[in-house]
């Protein structure tokens, strides 16, 4: 029986590699005779597969020695409270600045603002097609603890295709990111970035995970309020385990890691084929809705995002019955996010070309029905 395909914003498909080898491995993990979910995080099996994850995501990732991988828990939100209570005491100020792009970069700031100053540098215009506002026109503070943005906006489809350099704009504050949505999917530019956080379950592995990649300077400046479990000093001390990480989500997305590293395209391997792939599985997508008079994008084409692409139909009554036919294609989960309404697919690693040429034909017919 074919898998249908999952279009899922998140928690969102894995590689079907993955989950077959998880099966394989649920009941006895290579002769321990358990499952990775009844280990000792601290036994030696546990922390074979927990430091393997880490270098694993780290060669593919390119994570300089200079940068602390962290496992934790509490998801993206979470870290919306945990980076101001561990970065904004950095500067006297108390002050992080904030690019307002879309639903997630305004939850960052509103949370933000509980603990300090959380200053607005620069926000989206409402025109259309939307663009992102360009870097030379933020209005940073003079010394904030950090600046931070949503690197791939979910709801709304929008994708820095570059980092913004923050020493060439005059500001030596650290580069904080919300990537949760398409880390893995691309490379990071390290030299513009001093944290990046994501939660696992939209390209990585299940949810429960949270990644943290922070720059080794940038510990040790939790505020006293700081949960002791949330103090990225106390978690880098201690290889993730100050407490209990989630080790089953660490296993899945270590094999998700190592699925990555195997991929390969055009010649190219691991991230670099991941990244080919994404650029023609999202071109495949866009040409479409261009080419169309029924299917439309509200995004510049300077900073649409490869991971999640919404689109509407011109007639806002055929959605229904568009996501109807298309769940009896076998392509779940396109309805667009319940704040903008239409559909929404998100084009993540795990989905194969295929399943994206299954959505061009599935759209093609359905605009020869409804012209
Ligand atoms: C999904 C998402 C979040 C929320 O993550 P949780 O794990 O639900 O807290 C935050 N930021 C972005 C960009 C997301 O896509």
């Amino acid at each position: 029986m074919a898998r249908p395909f999952n279009f899922s914003a998140g928690p969102a498909a894995l590689p079907l590699e993955v989950l077959e080898q998880a099966a394989a491995e649920m009941l006895d993990w290579h002769g321990s005779g358990v499952s990775v979910m009844e280990m000792s995080h601290r036994g030696r099996d546990f922390l074979s597969i927990c430091e393997q994850a880490e270098r694993d995501l780290r060669e593919l990732l390119a994570v300089p020695p200079s940068f602390r991988i962290l496992f934790m828990q509490g998801g993206g939100l979470g870290q919306n409270a945990i980076v101001p209570m561990n970065l904004i005491g950095r500067a006297a100020s108390h002050t992080a600045d904030f690019v307002l792009t879309g639903s997630w970069s305004i939850k960052s700031q509103v949370e933000a603002g509980r603990y300090g100053q959380a200053h607005i540098a620069a926000k989206i215009k409402g025109e259309r097609p939307v663009r992102l506002p360009s870097p030379s026109s933020w209005q940073l503070n003079a010394s904030p603890s950090y600046v931070h943005l949503c690197s791939n906006e979910t709801i709304a489809g929008i994708e820095f295709q570059d980092l913004p350099d923050l020493r060439a704009l005059g500001c030596d504050a650290p580069l904080v990111i919300d990537c949760s949505s398409h880390i893995a999917s691309r490379p990071i530019a390290w030299r513009r970035v001093g944290l990046a956080y994501a939660g696992a379950q939209k390209n990585i592995g299940p949810a429960g995970l949270t990644l943290v990649i922070v720059r080794d300077d940038l510990l040790g400046h939790a505020l006293p309020i700081c949960p002791s479990v949330f103090d990225y000093r106390n978690l880098a001390d201690q290889g993730s385990m100050f407490n209990t990480p989630p080790t089953y989500a660490i296993y899945i997305a270590g094999l998700t890691f190592q699925w990555l590293k195997r991929q390969t395209e055009d010649g190219l391997t691991g991230l670099a084929a991941i990244e080919a792939r994404n650029i023609a599985k999202a071109k495949l997508l866009y040409d479409c809705i261009d080419a169309s008079s029924l299917y439309r994008n509200d995004v510049d084409p300077s900073c649409r995002s490869r991971m999640n692409v919404p689109f509407f139909l011109a007639d806002e009554s055929l959605t229904e019955p568009f996501l109807a036919l298309a769940r009896e294609a076998g392509l779940l989960q396109l309805k667009g996010h319940k704040a903008v309404g239409g559909l929404r697919a998100s084009l993540y690693n795990a989905m194969p070309i295929e399943g994206v040429q299954a959505l061009v034909r599935h759209m093609h017919a359905f605009e020869a029905n409804h012209a």
